[in-house]
């Protein structure tokens, strides 16, 4: 029997969007072993995501609620979650690939000893999990052979699950960490506060590159984003150039993202960049160079200067919206 312990995200009293897909493929992956699919939820004062977290097919919602876990601490985080492992039997373990389970699951998977398999894709017949190696241009199928198995699970290969299964039992969980003797205090969490959408949970993102040339261009990318409400992405070129902060990198070292519009303005496709955007739905690139790889991949490509074709696609779009 196969039981499945997902750990769900959330900020502020509200379930992450990213988590549905670790849901959906805990339903799946439950159903084919004849196990049970269950929810872990990690904080305080919540309640409500617990709630939130029902009817997306899991037997049981776990709320671990406790002053202590206010803040995430990975040390903290994990002990929880290895005890709730333990007490369900669970044969996985994992959440959504996001910059918080990347910290998290690795020490989960210490604590537990268990075998561990980073950004899956799926899994074969053969029970091996599929993930992607040199920037997504190889797929590798790991069998891992501990009783427990933990996975980071890459959320845009997973529709976001859907509501309409029977709530599940809440289930409180008795939290047992010594929260005096974790060897790490938190202080303070500074949050870049930003009016546009996140980049992980964006259903359309605009994203610019070295040919914008520079911050003032730059603002070119992020006008054509404010007007179609999209999250703003770059590439590590503009990044490490100091044009944009580095949470807004797409790619391999970045974030994946798979959004139902990501526009590439000046963005030349290195593979690099196009291991976190090549599977959104529609893609559209700009760019002057009829040659560059990003057209490879793109459902819509403008060979054009992006200093004259943005201002228009903009002028255009404030027509139609007018
Ligand atoms: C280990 C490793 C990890 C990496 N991880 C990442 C990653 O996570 N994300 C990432 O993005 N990169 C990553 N890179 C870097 C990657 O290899 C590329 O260098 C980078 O993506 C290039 O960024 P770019 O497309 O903005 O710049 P360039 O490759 O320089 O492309 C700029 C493009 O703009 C076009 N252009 C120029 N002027 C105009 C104009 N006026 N109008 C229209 N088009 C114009 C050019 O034709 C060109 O195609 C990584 C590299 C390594 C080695």
């Amino acid at each position: 029997m196969g039981n499945v312990l997902i750990i769900a995200e959330h900020k502020d009293g509200v379930l992450k969007k990213a988590s549905l897909a670790a849901f959906t493929f805990a339903k799946d992956f439950a159903a084919k072993t004849s196990g049970e699919f269950h929810i872990l939820v990690i904080g305080h004062d919540v309640a409500a995501v617990a709630d939130q977290a029902c009817c997306y097919g899991a037997a049981k919602v776990h709320l671990a609620d406790n002053q202590g876990l206010g803040a995430y601490l990975a040390e903290s985080h994990a002990a929880v979650a290895a005890k709730v492992a333990k007490d369900i039997s669970a044969e996985v373990v994992g959440a959504t690939s996001t910059a918080m389970s990347k910290d998290l699951l690795p020490r989960l998977a210490a604590k537990l000893e268990a075998g561990m398999a980073s950004d899956i894709l799926g899994v074969n017949d053969a029970g091996h999990f599929l993930r992607p190696v040199w920037a997504g241009n190889a797929v590798v199928a790991v069998e891992i052979t501990t009783a427990i198995k933990v996975l980071s699970i890459r959320g845009t290969e997973f529709e976001p699950a859907v509501k309409g299964d029977a709530a599940g039992d809440k289930v409180d969980v008795e939290v047992v960490v010594d929260f005096d003797g974790l060897q790490k205090r938190f202080l303070k969490f500074e949050e870049v506060k930003s009016e546009r959408p996140e980049l992980t949970e964006a259903a359309a993102i605009v994203s610019g590159g070295r040919g914008t040339k520079g911050e003032e261009g730059f603002k070119l990318v992020e006008g054509l984003a404010d007007l179609l409400g999209a999250a703003v992405g770059a590439t590590r070129a503009a990044v490490d150039a100091g044009w944009v902060p580095n949470d807004l990198q797409v790619g391999q070292t970045g974030k994946v993202v798979a959004p139902d519009l990501y526009m590439a303005i000046g963005i030349s496709g290195a593979i690099q960049h196009l291991a976190g955007m090549k599977s959104s739905k529609t893609i559209v690139a700009i760019n002057k160079d009829e040659e560059a790889p990003i057209f490879t991949v793109a459902d819509y490509g403008l060979v054009a200067d992006l200093f004259k074709a943005v201002p228009e696609l903009v002028e255009e779009i404030k027509k139609a919206k007018a």
